[in-house]
């Protein structure tokens, strides 16, 4: 059993990939230091697969605690989660951005470079992009070879700066004599569009600290009157209802991409290489048809009312999921319907726990 170690393991897609990993047969290894996230989702981890996941509560700039854990957990890959992720906060307080994602991805990086220097095989080290990368594209959906334009804000910079650091780093190994890498890296950065919903057993889910910025967890939060009614960023886009379209894809689904990725790298005999794959369902949802979905799926009505553009704000942003399909085999199942409901499932329990 490959030991995983899984960075922000106790976040919001961290945790449900932890849960995915198990049931393919790793044994995930989860640091965080809950800056974003609550202890209790080991439970929630542990009520689904009947396993307390190993936890090192700590943060992952912290070197001497990373070459602890790689040691002593014998750490075959990982997937590096942890960041913080909220775009206004970034344009506020971007010196905190650049030092927590930059720093932590170099920090784990050195890690498992040290670490993996006496291994057999493979290291396989994936990441958490972003389509935000892409920024405004000119067409549509977004392949992987739609060029990345200049990011709109600090956290959609740490993205594209992650992305090359991963690259510069393949790529001097692969210039380097081999032998100097005994275990080369198969680093693959995975660009996700907008994950939405929670695991169907309500047992783990998205717990923005806060006034979530995203849509659905706001759009919950409303619909139950935790919030005030949901405000919609504009209905004048070039759109056939006016309102933003996004790619919206089931957190499940997300975390399988994990897991077949990391397969993936394990199956490769060609690294040190990079990949860079898109993870979404290729399908594009308006924000009305987001909030007429989850009216009909649950019967809640969702109060909301129209407001201004959200600076910064695309029109349109959806992928095309070939190349993950192709190359990973993976492929999204779930549908907006499902997801939303999942969604809903987790916010009433909250509300009842909470
Ligand atoms: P999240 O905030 O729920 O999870 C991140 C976890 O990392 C949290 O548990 C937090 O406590 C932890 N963390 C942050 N900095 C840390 C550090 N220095 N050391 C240890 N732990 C740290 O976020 P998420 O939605 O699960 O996102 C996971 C990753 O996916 C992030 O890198 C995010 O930027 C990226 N991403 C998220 C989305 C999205 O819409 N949720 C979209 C694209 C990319
Ligand atoms: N959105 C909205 N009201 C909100 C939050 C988001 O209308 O309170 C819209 C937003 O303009 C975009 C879509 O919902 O068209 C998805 O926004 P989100 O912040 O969830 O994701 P991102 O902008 O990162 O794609």
């Amino acid at each position: 059993m490959q030991n995983i170690l899984i960075t922000g393991g106790a976040g919001y897609i961290g945790s449900h990939t932890v849960v995915a990993l198990h049931e393919a047969g790793f044994r995930p290894v989860i640091i965080d230091n809950l800056s974003n996230s609550d202890a209790r989702v080991l439970d929630g981890i542990a009520h689904i697969t009947g396993t307390r996941p190993s936890f090192y509560r700590g943060d992952c700039r912290d070197i001497d605690l990373l070459r602890k854990i790689f040691t002593q957990e014998d750490i075959a890959g990982v997937i590096h989660f942890a960041a913080y992720k909220a775009v206004g906060e970034s344009v506020q307080e971007p010196l905190k951005y650049y030092d927590n994602n930059i720093n932590a991805l170099l920090r784990v990086l050195i890690a498992s470079q040290e670490h993996s220097a006496g291994q057999e095989h493979v290291f396989p080290f994936i990441f958490s992009s972003s389509a935000t990368v892409y920024g405004e594209a000119d067409t549509m959906p977004l392949t992987e070879e739609t060029p990345r334009k200049p990011a709109t804000n600090p956290y959609g910079n740490t993205k594209a700066i992650a992305e090359d650091i991963l690259h510069d780093v393949v790529h001097a190994q692969r210039r380097a004599n081999a032998s100097l890498y005994a275990t080369p890296l198969h680093a693959i950065a995975l660009r996700y569009f907008n994950p939405i919903g929670a695991h169907p057993s309500a047992a783990i889910g998205e717990n923005p600290h806060g006034r979530p910025e995203n849509l659905v967890p706001y759009l919950v939060q409303a619909a139950s009157g935790r919030r005030e009614p949901l405000t919609i960023y504009g209905n004048d886009y070039p759109t056939p209802d006016g309102t933003g379209v996004r790619d919206y894809i089931h957190v499940v689904d997300l975390a399988e991409a994990h897991v077949a990725a990391m397969q993936y790298a394990f199956a490769q005999t060609d690294a040190p290489r990079f990949d860079i794959f898109n993870i979404g369902t290729g399908r594009g949802t308006s924000v009305k048809e987001l909030i007429a979905t989850f009216e009909e799926v649950t019967g809640v009505n969702v109060p909301h009312t129209i407001g201004a553009r959200r600076p910064g704000d695309v029109a349109v942003c959806y992928a095309d999921t070939t190349k993950a399909a192709d190359i990973l085999g993976w492929r999204a199942r779930c549908s907006i319907a499902d997801a939303l409901r999942d969604a809903w499932v987790w916010e009433q329990r909250q509300h009842t726990t909470s």
